[in-house]
């Protein structure tokens, strides 16, 4: 039987996990990515010396049972990563509050700066480890036929039934149960929501958001060399696999035969074949490549969907000497009257200093950013290049000043400041108009799965269920490459080459 061909659009974690899976599963994967370096908005890159993380930061998910650690298992992968003590160090305007791994420490800082959370922890953790636990069974969620459902049907444990109610209230209404109306403790779970399930306590699903502010509990860590190591690393294992990445393809257009084979023009002028697609994109980057020959689904899809955010953020290279060294990760929230985001809510992350290779010697590469609306982006792109600049002046200042709570006098010590507007992600991440993270998380029972409505075109990557997130991703794409798998073994699409086991569908 011929080797069936994949061709990836796009080398995100998303995009390359799904292609390094079906490579080791014998597929003939291609992944065609625009940029020069892989990872996207998980990608670390070149900048007068430093190398710096483009958008996320803190790599979650290599805990035993996490997506990561299951995919490295899959795919040979050591990954270069140590893990970091604390999570991060959250700012509030009057508490400071450490987020500790360690349960011991983390008991007692939250029993001391959160006492109103207190029944709180015990429901979100009896709820995270079910739903990690869940997660590492790997379901087809959302289920997008019977057969989905029967397998998500064996993977339900009894572990799960006390949880339950948990997936049909959001965060806010668990916190009214349990009579937390602290301004503190609310502020404290909803900044950590906003950065993990891109929406606050008000409208974040309980279940998702209790695995959403988990991460810390079970690890955080840091990849050598930056966020884009985790690609990097992902890129080596797809060539080991027999598969390959192609830098500086932009695909501009998909075309679809009757034979339901596909033709990928890139912006070289090259075209690629493939019997399947997985898209690195979001639906609106999909709708854009396939033109007319969108599906009614998408095209709808993409005109009622409200945009996402989208990110401001700052690269400083700052000396060492200056920086904190009891954290490299902080949360600032400045004003708890004001809405989170648009530079209220600030994520700081500071190269770690035993990685050499991310600064010049006796400098560090920083990360900031925040959530942003993005149509006063454009309109003011659009219509007024002054008010734009201003605009870009107006939030740089502002992530500083939250900087300047764990970095003082961070103005004068910055040797480097470079900004990050919502119009440099859609440039060198590809994403219209620079929408980043995903869709919001408020009912389990309206997200996206993986399906376009095209036949052996699947999307992967954050806009997909569990979404954002280098570990979101990669759980997504272990679905997406399963189903791949079953999908060629019933012969819907051929067999491939050979089949390995463990198998990713398993
Ligand atoms: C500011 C910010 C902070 C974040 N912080 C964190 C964090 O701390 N921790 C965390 O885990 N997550 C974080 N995230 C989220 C995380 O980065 C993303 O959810 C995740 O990396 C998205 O991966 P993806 O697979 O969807 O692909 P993307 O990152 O969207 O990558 C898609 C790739 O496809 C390529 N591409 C696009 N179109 C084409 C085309 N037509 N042809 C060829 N190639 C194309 C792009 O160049 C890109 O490399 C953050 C995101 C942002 C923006």
């Amino acid at each position: 039987m011929k080797t069936k061909r994949v061709v990836v659009i796009g080398g995100g974690v998303g995009g390359l996990t799904a292609g390094a899976l079906l490579a080791r599963e014998g597929f003939a994967v291609t992944v065609l990515e625009a940029h020069v370096y892989p990872g996207g908005c998980a990608g670390t890159f070149y900048h007068k010396g430093y190398r710096f993380d483009a958008g996320a930061t803190v790599a979650g998910g290599f805990q035993p049972g996490g997506p990561h650690q299951i995919a490295g298992n899959l795919l040979g992968i050591q990954w270069r990563i140590e893990r970091i003590e604390p999570a991060w160090v959250i700012h509030l305007p009057e508490r400071t509050i450490t987020r500790w791994s360690d349960e011991s420490k983390w008991q007692a800082e939250r029993a001391e700066k959160l006492p109103e959370l207190r029944h709180f922890w015990r429901i979100q953790e009896q709820a995270a480890e079910a739903a990690w636990q869940f997660a590492a069974r790997l379901p087809e969620y959302p289920p997008a036929s019977l057969a989905d459902l029967l397998r998500l049907a064996t993977k339900i444990r009894p572990s799960l039934i006390p949880i339950s109610p948990l997936a049909l209230m959001s965060m806010g209404q668990l916190l009214d149960i349990l009579g937390v109306r602290e301004r503190n403790a609310r502020t404290f779970i909803d900044a950590q929501l906003l950065i993990s399930a891109q929406t606050t306590s008000r409208n974040a699903n309980a279940l998702y958001g209790a695995i959403a502010v988990d991460l810390p509990r079970v690890g955080v860590y840091h990849p050598h060399g930056g966020i884009g190591t985790i690609a990097r690393q992902l890129a080596e294992a797809l060539a080991a696999h027999g598969g390959r990445i192609i830098y500086r393809h932009a695909v501009t257009r998909i075309e679809r035969h009757a034979d339901k084979t596909f033709v990928l023009h890139t912006n070289k002028g090259n075209t690629f074949e493939a019997d399947i697609v997985l898209a690195n994109l979001t639906p609106w980057a999909l709708a854009e490549l396939l033109g007319d020959a969108a599906p009614p689904s998408l095209q709808r899809e993409v005109k009622t969907r409200p945009s996402t955010w989208g990110a401001f953020t700052l690269y400083l290279g700052v000396p060492s000497a200056v920086l904190p060294t009891h954290a490299e990760h902080f949360q600032i929230v400045q004003d708890l009257d004001q809405p989170l985001g648009e530079g209220n809510s600030v994520f700081i992350s500071i190269s770690s200093p035993h990685d050499t290779e991310r600064a010049p010697s006796g400098m560090r590469a920083v990360t900031l950013s925040t959530h942003t609306a993005i149509a006063p982006w454009w309109h003011l792109r659009k219509t007024d290049p002054d008010g734009y600049q201003r605009r870009v002046e107006q939030y740089r200042d502002k992530l500083l000043d939250a900087a300047e709570r764990v970095i003082p006098n961070v103005r004068n010590a910055a040797q480097l400041v470079l900004p990050g507007t919502p119009a440099a992600f859609q440039r060198f991440t590809r994403r219209p108009l620079g929408m980043v993270g995903g869709f919001p998380f408020a009912s389990l029972l309206t997200v996206r799965g993986p399906h376009t409505g095209v036949e052996n075109l699947w999307l992967v990557g954050d806009s997909i269920f569990p979404g954002q997130s280098t570990a979101g991703v990669t759980a997504g794409a272990l679905r997406v490459a399963a189903e791949v798998v079953r999908a060629a073994a019933q012969r819907r699409i051929f067999l491939p080459r050979r089949a390995s086991a463990p198998s990713v569908a398993q």
